[in-house]
């Protein structure tokens, strides 16, 4: 059996979460054009998560990645966890990053990933309406107990739910800790043996990767969602340059790199 890297981009602007975001500069570009070099050398196909937001602003670097060869999925219009809106808000701001996305590259999206995996059973309801805005799969769900978002009972195992295939984050215990070991800030910051080891066990491993992950030069200041911890902080900015090299080697390891759409594809055959 070939074993499965679900890499994908977290495509957002982490100063669009921050009250003075502006002040800082504009970095999603260039960072994602270091990402697309990077895949076309692998000859990586992957998903791009998209912040509506984003979408809006940069609609040629969509296009570009859809030219490429990747799918480009949803990630929320404005990055507001699930748990902060009711139903309706979800629905609107969800609608608005289909609105978007489409405008940008002529396609209608049919994967979602929630904001900071943001689905817990207190907003499963988040499934009735990806579903009745025909969406196909999600990958929202970060199935252990987390300081931010965690919803333990889900389980690991891919499951249907009202008819939308959840692929839940690949996690490895690090110290009787459950990590999502293949992507952002666990991928970057936990020593590569432990990584590598995860690796092996697995066939098949979900990464998610944000443009700030690989961003060397990026101003200093404190990343929204970690609750002015100074210590988080400091992760948010470690061992950003080795992230490729990382990259470099996992790709020797015997992993098929396939796009989030195939891959539901490929299991409802
Ligand atoms: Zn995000």
């Amino acid at each position: 059996m070939t074993k499965t890297y679900l890499f994908s981009i977290d495509l957002e602007d982490v100063r669009d979460s921050l009250s003075n975001g502006g002040k800082f500069s504009e970095r999603v570009l260039l960072m994602t054009e270091a990402y697309l070099n990077f895949l076309k050398c692998k000859d990586w196909k992957c998903t791009f998560f998209t912040v509506g937001k984003t979408a809006e602003k940069h609609p040629e670097l969509l296009k570009k990645i859809v030219e490429e060869g990747h799918e480009v999925a949803l990630h929320s219009y404005s990055h507001i966890p699930v748990t902060k809106q009711s139903r309706e808000d979800f629905n609107h701001d969800l609608k608005k990053n289909i609105e978007f996305i489409h405008k940008a590259t002529g396609i209608i999206p049919i994967g979602y990933r929630a904001p900071i995996f943001s689905l817990t059973n207190e907003v499963d309801w988040a499934y009735k309406v990806l579903a009745e805005n025909n969406i196909v799969y999600s990958s929202s769900i970060f199935p252990a107990n987390n300081p931010l978002f965690g919803w333990k009972e889900f389980g690991r195992k891919i499951k249907k739910v009202n008819g939308i295939t959840e692929i839940p984050m690949t996690l490895g215990s690090f110290f009787n800790r459950e990590l999502a070991f293949g992507g952002g800030v666990y991928f970057r910051t936990l020593p590569f043996s432990w990584i590598k080891q995860q690796f092996s066990k697995h066939d098949m491993v979900t990464g998610y990767f944000h443009p700030y992950d690989i961003d060397i030069e990026q101003e200093k200041f404190m990343h929204p969602g970690i609750n002015n911890n100074k210590f988080y902080n400091f992760l948010m900015y470690y061992n950003r340059r080795n992230v490729f090299h990382r990259l470099e080697k996992i790709s020797k390891m015997g992993f098929e790199v396939m796009r989030y759409d195939k891959f539901v594809n490929q299991l409802t055959q």
